[in-house]
């Protein structure tokens, strides 16, 4: 327990500290896969946030986030807010303000809606739709929050869309943390949801959400869900990097999302931390961490590692590397890189030994609720 409590305070000292080498995210392919990041969950001055569309598009620029879903908030309250004197618009406007500025700076832009209801159901994010006003207009025609929402994301179903779950614990709705309700069953079993917002900004991560994509087979989600211009909600300054979605992708394209999103390619990279599947997360760090050189010296072999990655890895010793020595506890920032100095033991003395797994713990990246990632690289010693 004092080990966890001293990496999680080490974690909280590395988020802390300027990462002055690279604010923009970056984060290598595998090797069958482009690992897109995506915000997937974004509002504009054409809901109730104070940023002009294609504002949005380039602060994703800025920020190296690949994928953007313009996600206003739709019903009638639309129409409350953005025709104050201000616009006469319909409520597509936003999207294609966005998407027009997308294509000029290679953002892909993603049309979307957020159904907007009290809990439960809650909020519902609606992606890859063609026209917001159909589902808008057929959600105003029900009192019953319940059933307005259905019926939303039933509209938005037949564009195809990918509905998510937004921010199930949003303290303004949930107080008591996320509560799956009767309603959401419904809603589950009517195959009209396909994902949770694992993280949201406005109240972080949410482990109940975590388990339930786990559980249910749903896409994990990460949305800023921003209504400030990001400046305000990150400092950039201080290497602070926004929430995304890794989106394991065939093609970077409108297409090439939605397809990775119904197969359940996403993991999430918040605050310093990684959640996913073993699988997706064995990918990412495949592509992310590069086993160097590795050289001999004596009995030691010297193992150098490189993580090529925005997402800072904490490791420590795992199951499976018992047959070598070698440092229980590291931190590889960044595009740093670490040598590990490691040798056999034979009563207690260092031995050579001709071939041996480092076995890490990433005590940052989650692979379900309490359950750390494993990750083994087989060594040789070199000739
Ligand atoms: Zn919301
Ligand atoms: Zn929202």
């Amino acid at each position: 327990m004092k080990t966890r409590l001293f990496l999680y305070a080490a974690l909280a000292v590395f988020c802390a500290q300027p990462m002055t080498a690279q604010n923009k995210i970056v984060i290598p392919d595998t090797k069958d896969y482009l690992v897109l990041t995506g915000d997937m969950h974004m509002h504009t001055i054409f809901s109730d946030a104070n940023v002009w569309p294609d504002t949005r598009v380039e602060e994703c620029y800025v920020e190296g986030v690949e994928v953007l879903c313009i996600t206003d908030h739709m019903e009638a309250r639309h129409k409350r807010m953005v025709n104050q004197g201000l616009f006469n618009c319909d409520r597509n406007k936003s999207y294609e303000i966005a998407a027009k500025r997308g294509k000029e700076l290679g953002v892909t832009v993603i049309h979307g809606g957020e159904v907007t209801r009290r809990m439960p159901p809650g909020h519902f994010n609606v992606l890859f739709i063609d026209d917001v006003e159909p589902i808008a207009d057929v959600d105003d025609a029900h009192e019953s929050h319940l059933e307005g929402g259905m019926a939303a994301l039933a509209e938005a179903r037949k564009q195809g869309s990918f509905n998510v779950w937004n921010h199930p614990h949003w303290a303004a709705q949930s107080p008591t943390g996320a509560i799956w309700h009767d309603a959401h069953s419904k809603i589950f079993d009517a195959g009209l949801m396909d994902a949770i917002e694992v993280y949201n900004s406005c109240d972080g991560f949410s482990m109940e959400a975590f388990q339930w994509c786990i559980d249910k087979n749903l896409a994990l989600i990460c949305g800023t869900d921003a209504h400030k211009p990001m400046f305000m909600h990150l400092n950039a300054n201080a290497g602070e990097l926004r929430p995304v979605t890794l989106i394991f992708a065939k093609e970077n394209s409108v297409e090439g999302v939605k397809e990775a999103l119904n197969a359940r390619r996403t993991a999430v990279f918040a605050d310093g931390r990684v959640y996913g599947s073993p699988e997706l997360l064995k990918m990412l760090v495949d592509a992310c961490l590069e086993v160097v050189s590795v050289t001999q010296s004596g009995n030691t072999t010297r193992v150098t590692l490189k993580n090529n990655s925005s997402i800072p890895m904490i490791l420590t010793k795992g199951e499976g590397g018992e047959q070598a020595a070698y440092t229980s506890f590291n931190i590889i920032d960044p595009f740093e890189t670490h040598t590990y100095g490691c040798t056999g033991l034979e009563y207690k003395t260092p031995v050579a030994v001709d071939e041996f797994v480092l076995s890490f713990d990433f005590e940052n990246f989650y692979t379900a609720p309490g359950q750390h990632f494993n990750y083994r690289i087989n060594v040789k010693k070199p000739q």
